[in-house]
Parts: C-alpha cells; sequence; structure tokens
C-alpha cells in the first residue's frame, strides 16, 4: 500500500505549494509505505491566514455547540479505533494494543475537555473601589501546535481538546515521520461539525514549516512537545513577539526502589516503566536506583524479565516491544550501549540487534540493563529514548534524593516503599513535574502534568491547561 497524503488548509486538502513530497517509511520493515506532502513557510502562511480569518466566528460559536462538537469527534475516534489503531501502530511500529489504548485516551480527551467548556469561566472579583470587577476567560487566537512522533494521536489529542475548548483555531505540525493520524482527525473534525479554517494541519520538516510556524507573527501561541534542545529554540524564536509558549520536553527520570518495597509488583513496573513505547517515552523511568542491599537480587529478577519479552511486529496481537521508529534512531540508541561499556558500566542483557530475517529488516533493539551505573556518566544523565535502563546502587534516602536531582531534567519518576512517611518525604524533595508512588504511571488525563528545570515549561491535561489556552481579561464597572 502506498498512501499519499496532503495538507489541510481552511477544510480542503490540497497539495503543498511547491509541489513537493517526502517518503515515510514503515519501521518495522524498512520499506516505503506513504507520499506526504512537504509544506514549507508558503504553505503555513496560508493555513495560519485561514485559521485568523474563522478567529472570531469561532469564537462566537455559543458554548453549547462547541460542546457538542467536541463530544462528537470524541465519538467519531471510537468509531475508527481500528483504522486509527492500525495507521499509528504501522507509522510508530508500537504493538496494536498498546496503539488501541492512545486511540482511546485521544477520545477521553476531547470528551474531557468537551465537558469543560461551559464550566470554566471568568470571576468576579470583591476589589476596594466602589463598583465590579469581573474576568473574562477568552481565547488566545491561532495557536501553533507541534507534535512529536512517539505518541503522535495522544499528544496531539492533549494540545488539540483544550486549545479548540477554549475557542482557539489552530495549524498543527505533525512529527515528520508520523503525521498520519493526525491528518485522519483533521477529517474527523470536520466530520465533527467542526468548521473549515478551525484545524489546519501542514506536514513538512521542522526546520522549514515548523520554523515557519514559530515565526508567524499572526500566531499567537505555539505549544510544543519533543525534544529540550528544539524547545530551546522555539522559545527563543518565540520571543521576538512574545508568543505564549508551553513546552514539553525530555526527561532522564529517576525510578526509586527502597528495600522495603513490594518487589512483585516493582520488578515488572520498573521494567514497563521504562520499556513502554520500546523506550520512547518522555516519561520512562530510564534511571533505575536501588538500595543497595536488593540491589543484586532486583537486578536478577529483573533480567530474567527483560528475557522473556516478545519483539515483534507491530501489528501482531502478541508483541510486547515493536520497532523503534526508524533505523537512524534504532543506530542512536545502540551507540549509547557503546558509550555505557567504554564509561565501565556493566551491560546485563541486550542492547544488540534481534536475530530472525522480519526482525532484522526493521528498526529493532533488544531490551537493555546497565548495572554499576554512576550518576555522572553520560547515560545516567543524556537521554537515550530507547528501550535501555541504568541502574545505580545507593545507600541511604538521602543519596538516592541527590541521585535522582543529579540530572536537567526534571519530568517524571517513581517511588517504592512500604513507608508512607519515606515516600511523602521523598516525594517532597525530588525536582520533578510528575511522580507516582507504588506504581510506574502517573499520567492521568484529569491531573496537570509537565515538567520543571530543562524538562519544560507550563502543564498539559487537567483543568490547568485551560490557563494555557485562555487570556484572561480584567474588567471594572463603576457604579
Ligand atoms: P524534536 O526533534 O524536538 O521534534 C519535535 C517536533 O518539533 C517535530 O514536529 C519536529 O519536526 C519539530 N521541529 C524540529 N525542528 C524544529 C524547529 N526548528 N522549529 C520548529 N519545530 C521544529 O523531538 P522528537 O525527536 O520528535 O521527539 C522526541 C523528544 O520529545 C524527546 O526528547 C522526548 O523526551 C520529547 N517528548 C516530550 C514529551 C513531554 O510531554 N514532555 C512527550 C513526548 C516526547 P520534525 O519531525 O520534522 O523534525
Ligand atoms: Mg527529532
Amino acid at each position: 500500500m502506498v498512501l499519499t497524503e496532503e495538507l489541510l488548509i481552511n477544510g480542503d486538502r490540497t497539495p503543498a505549494q511547491s509541489g513537493e513530497f517526502t517518503s515515510l517509511i514503515d519501521p518495522a520493515t524498512g520499506e516505503g509505505w506513504a507520499k506526504i506532502a512537504a509544506g514549507d513557510a508558503v504553505d503555513i502562511d496560508r493555513a495560519v491566514q485561514a485559521a485568523d480569518r474563522i478567529r472570531q466566528p469561532w469564537r462566537q460559536v455559543n458554548s453549547r455547540d462547541r460542546t457538542r462538537m467536541l463530544y462528537r469527534l470524541a465519538e467519531l475516534i471510537r468509531e475508527h479505533l481500528e483504522s486509527l489503531a492500525e495507521l499509528e501502530s504501522r507509522n510508530v511500529g508500537k504493538p496494536i494494543r498498546d496503539a488501541r489504548d492512545e486511540v482511546n485516551l485521544a477520545a477521553d480527551c476531547f470528551e474531557y475537555y468537551a465537558g469543560a467548556i461551559n464550566k470554566v469561566g471568568g470571576q468576579t472579583i470583591p476589589v476596594a473601589a466602589a463598583g465590579t470587577s469581573l474576568t473574562f476567560r477568552e481565547p488566545i487566537g491561532v495557536c501553533g501546535l507541534i507534535a512529536p512522533w512517539n505518541f503522535p494521536i495522544a499528544i496531539t489529542a492533549w494540545k488539540l481538546a483544550p486549545a479548540l475548548a477554549m475557542g482557539n483555531t489552530i495549524v498543527l505540525k505533525p512529527a515528520s515521520q508520523t503525521p498520519l493520524t493526525a491528518l485522519k482527525l483533521g477529517e474527523l473534525a470536520l466530520a465533527a461539525g467542526i468548521p473549515p479554517g478551525v484545524l489546519n494541519i501542514v506536514t513538512g520538516s521542522g526546520s522549514r514549516a515548523g520554523e515557519a510556524l514559530v515565526r508567524h507573527p499572526l500566531v499567537r501561541k505555539i505549544s510544543f512537545t519533543g525534544s529540550t534542545e528544539i524547545g530551546s529554540h522555539v522559545m527563543k524564536l518565540a520571543a521576538d513577539d512574545i508568543k505564549r509558549v508551553t513546552l514539553e520536553l525530555g526527561g532522564k527520570s529517576a525510578n526509586l526502589i527502597f528495600a522495603d518495597a513490594d518487589l512483585e509488583k516493582a520488578v515488572p513496573k520498573a521494567m514497563w516503566s521504562v520499556l513502554g513505547n520500546a523506550g520512547q517515552d518522555c516519561c520512562a523511568r530510564s534511571r533505575l536506583l536501588i538500595e543497595r542491599s536488593i540491589y543484586d537480587a532486583f537486578l536478577e529478577q529483573l533480567t530474567q524479565q527483560f528475557q522473556t519479552l516478545k519483539l515483534g511486529h507491530p501489528l501482531d496481537e502478541s508483541t510486547e516491544i515493536g520497532s523503534l521508529i526508524s533505523q537512524n534512531h534504532r543506530d542512536r540508541v545502540a551507540e549509547y550501549i557503546q558509550i555505557g561499556q567504554v564509561e565501565g558500566a556493566k551491560l546485563l542483557c541486550g542492547g544488540y540487534i534481534p536475530e530472525g530475517e522480519h526482525l532484522r529488516s526493521g528498526a529493532y533493539l533488544q531490551p537493555a540493563i546497565f548495572a554499576d551505573v554512576t550518576p555522572t556518566m553520560r547515560i545516567a544523565q543524556e537521554e537515550i529514548f530507547g528501550p535501555v535502563v541504568c541502574a545505580i546502587p545507593f545507600d541511604t534516602e538521602a543519596e538516592a534524593i541527590a541521585i535522582a536531582n543529579q540530572s536537567f531534567y526534571g519530568l517524571s519518576g517513581s517511588i517504592w516503599t512500604r513507608d508512607i512517611s519515606r515516600a511523602l518525604r521523598v516525594a517532597k524533595a525530588i525536582e520533578t513535574g510528575v511522580l507516582s508512588i507504588n506504581t510506574g504511571h502517573s499520567v492521568h488525563l484529569e491531573a496537570p502534568f509537565g515538567g520543571v528545570k530543562r524538562s519544560g515549561l507550563g502543564r498539559e491535561l487537567g483543568l490547568n491547561v485551560l490557563d494555557h489556552y485562555s487570556e484572561i481579561k480584567s474588567v471594572f464597572i463603576a457604579e
């Protein structure tokens, strides 16, 4: 199958003005399977103009109608669950069962923010003057959304649903490698009754389409998810005209295992909290800090579990670990296997390209555990973004906290202990935006998500994100 996909501007599928396309490679097979329009600054300008033209009419749509449109979009996503999941699975190389969960999460996200539309507004404030002080919550205007390739439909929904709920219009630039579900979402949005021009999608490279979006003077806000390096660049560009910016960036999160933890749960969760999405997860708990008295036993069990993992084709129902996003990325991850060994860490398992013809032609990597890692090694400091976990022993609670915080990043993390006082003490001491205690999972649609330090700026999800997609106008009426 060779798909050909064009841009979505003002409700129409349209070629890039340059007439150029780029090819998509199926990461699990190495074969070309789609051609995608390569949009650039000219196309971004067309899309932004369309979004700007409909800005006023869209904000005037009454709240009940807008609510219905977002609910309808959620319904349509569920009706297309299987085809969207298959598209996502093939495009990213992720197991089909995970892709289904992520498509469902996208639908849940539109439902959640549909429900918020007529419940979140302004305030009246008791000021010290004769009159009434009140605030209006207003849309920001045209928002530029820039998405990464690891959870394309889920992260797109995290941005799109609250942005639409607050009455903004959108130009979305998906990651070049994973534009397919975003384009389908754009078509479903039209089918849900969202007017043409409210959501425009320009596929194309980050350096051309992405950068043009960030520079465009009519764009009032950029919401970016991706690497810290590009995030920093985006923030600098956005500074020129004081665009609002939210950034969800990289991570190198710590998983702290104390000796009193429930190891039966902690071992498999330690595995999945780094191997989910083949480790291509900003929240991956890729630094595994283990109290020394249980260090050897823990790693022995973990190694056993790593060796039972089922790698396979993403569309195979029994696959647990799919392919990485591309051979280039796999090679980058494999380089860290070399780096770790040169640095003196001990490779307990994995780190090689698995056997089997169909696995060799895809971008697979056997999940790896490094033991005896020290906190300053590159493999303990840099985001590897692949199926690699680095185990570091610690002796005291204070040392565990110090190691956890010895990072430029601060996105996620876990604490495993049966001692509730310790759990709370450590949770308060760790510099991170999100944290889970006695589980590996801390992302919930209804709760705020985001990073501290170089992991980002602002929050997504929950009701908090609505503040990042609206402006507050303060109005005083004299008596
Ligand atoms: P990336 O290379 O930074 O790209 C992210 C997006 O930015 C892509 O759409 C990319 O387009 C675009 N882009 C690239 N250069 C740009 C520029 N100069 N101006 C504007 N846009 C530009 O990140 P990635 O490799 O796709 O994703 C992996 C990274 O994302 C990891 O660091 C991961 O931790 C982070 N991430 C963070 C979160 C979070 O919520 N904190 C979630 C998921 C991922 P192209 O695709 O064309 O390069
Ligand atoms: Mg990239």
